[in-house]
């Protein structure tokens, strides 16, 4: 396909505005550019055909079965959009006087109460991004709190090895050094090392519950009395609340403060699909340092983003929210863990389940021993995957598990999908004896085979220069 750049002919488009009827004012020399942009020349037509035929060379939720663990790639109703689209939300102005957009403060007064409901939290802030610029600002209110206490020796952070890789480097954004505790056989936090390194320079631990292998820590009330216990606090990852929200409340497991991705739980689109929303919930006694939400005042407290946020993606989770209602919740998570139970023990028999036991929403295949035996790595099955039309699961992730494949199903898939996905990776299991070169050279038939996801991450190239 080629560059809308390389499309573009000189002199073609669209000219449709007229004539300008009131005097023209010129902006200041030094604001305006030396040179015109090179932008490329194009008609409507090929314009619209441009964006077209690549919207069709991308797999969203929308074209097919999404099961990429930890992301919760579930179906984002419609109504959420159409409510985000009201002009009384999509015609305000940030600056505007408070008065005149009080319907705007009341939806993020509501969505606040009804999140601080979900997660046992009693205040919250939607400043943040995304899930990762969530944590940060959750770990600063622990700091602040131990700050505010004449208690910043404690220069710590605890983080189990099932954490998600973004809470080590929230630690370390946030100026604390980690430490690192090995997970049980069974997967779960190894409550012996948690003792062993709790002492008097521990600020906290962040724990990411349901952890990454898709596990509900069973000692999880005694792993926050322990921490408390130690003068530290405890920082729910809420990521993945998919699992159990309506079932049970960080805030009642003994957290302080939790971020939850709104985006991915609360089904407003992610990927390439749009902005996050990474709202942070915290207790009574951390809400003073919570960044100020009110649109305008700045009033010295910790701001870590402009205003209130992706204010559009928070409507679009509220609306959800409102849309489902608390017998709803409820409902969407346990089947979000149905939903995964079926398509592991579906799977199970040929790739094989990292852990032997009921999951939440998520699940981890071990390919190590199949790729022993046939020489087909995890990677070869999530690119033979995308043949069939199914976007591949998370790769080698958790790092704990080798040859890692992780599949969340969502609650939005039905029984019919998820039969005809566990029947792909039979079929897989099977090819994979028979003609393994054919899978290590997968995919087969999409628009990219196998990139260098390296560079391609690391030197990307944004511009487009003839
Ligand atoms: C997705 C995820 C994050 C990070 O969220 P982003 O919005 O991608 O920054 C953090 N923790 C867990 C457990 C996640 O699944």
């Amino acid at each position: 396909m080629k560059l809308i750049f390389e499309k573009s002919v000189p002199g073609r488009g669209t000219t449709m505005l007229g004539k300008c009827d009131v005097e023209a004012v010129a902006l200041p020399a030094e604001l305006c550019r030396q040179e015109a942009p090179a932008l490329p020349e194009i008609s409507e037509t090929d314009l619209s055909r441009h964006y077209t035929e690549l919207c069709q060379k991308v797999h969203g939720v929308n074209c097919g079965f999404y099961p990429l663990g930890s992301c919760t790639m579930k179906y984002n109703p419609r109504i959420d959009e159409e409510i985000a689209a009201l002009p009384g939300f999509t015609a305000v102005h940030p600056l505007a006087p408070k008065e005149t957009v009080e319907g705007c403060y009341e939806a993020l007064d509501t969505a606040k109460k009804y999140l601080c409901e979900v997660t046992g939290m009693d205040d919250m802030t939607f400043q943040p991004a995304a899930g990762a610029h969530g944590e940060f600002t959750g770990v600063l209110l622990i700091k602040q709190y131990h700050e505010s206490r004449g208690e910043s020796h404690r220069n710590k952070i605890i983080v189990p090895d099932s954490a998600h890789g973004t809470n080590p480097a929230t630690a370390a954004m946030c100026g604390y050094e980690i430490v690192n505790i090995p997970s049980a056989p069974n997967g779960c936090v190894d409550l012996e090392a948690l003792k062993a390194v709790l002492g008097n320079d521990t600020a906290g631990l962040m724990l990411t519950n349901p952890n990454t292998v898709g596990i509900f820590d069973e000692n999880i009330l005694e792993i926050t009395r322990l921490v408390h216990e130690a003068g530290g606090q405890c920082y729910y990852d809420g990521a993945n609340l998919n699992a159990v929200m309506g079932a049970v409340r960080p805030g009642d497991m003994g957290f302080d403060c939790i971020h939850m991705n709104l985006h991915k739980t609360f089904a407003t689109p992610h990927g390439g699909g749009g902005p996050g929303a990474g709202a942070v919930g915290c207790k009574g006694h951390l809400a003073a340092f919570l960044p100020s939400s009110a649109l305008m005042d700045n009033d010295g407290r910790l701001q870590v983003r402009s205003f209130a946020g992706n204010f559009l993606v928070v409507i679009k989770a509220l609306t959800y929210v409102m849309t489902l209602g608390a017998e709803g919740i409820k409902e969407a998570s346990a089947n979000a863990v149905l939903n995964a139970n079926y398509l592991m023990r579906k799977i199970q028999g040929t790739f094989e389940p990292a852990f032997d036991r009921i999951c939440m929403h998520e699940f981890v295949l071990d390919l190590s021993e199949f790729k022993k035996r046939t020489g087909v790595s995890a990677l070869d099955v999530a690119k033979s995957l995308i043949d069939h039309g199914m976007h591949p699961p998370t790769m080698y992730f958790p790092l704990i598990v080798h040859e890692a494949l992780m599949l969340e199903p969502t609650e939005t898939e039905s029984r019919e999908t998820l039969d005809w996905a566990a029947e792909i990776f039979r079929k897989l299991y099977a090819l994979a004896e028979t003609d393994p070169e054919y899978m290590h050279n997968a995919p087969h038939n999409a628009a990219i085979a196998r990139p260098d996801e390296v560079r391609a991450a690391r030197t990307p190239i944004l511009r487009y220069t003839k």
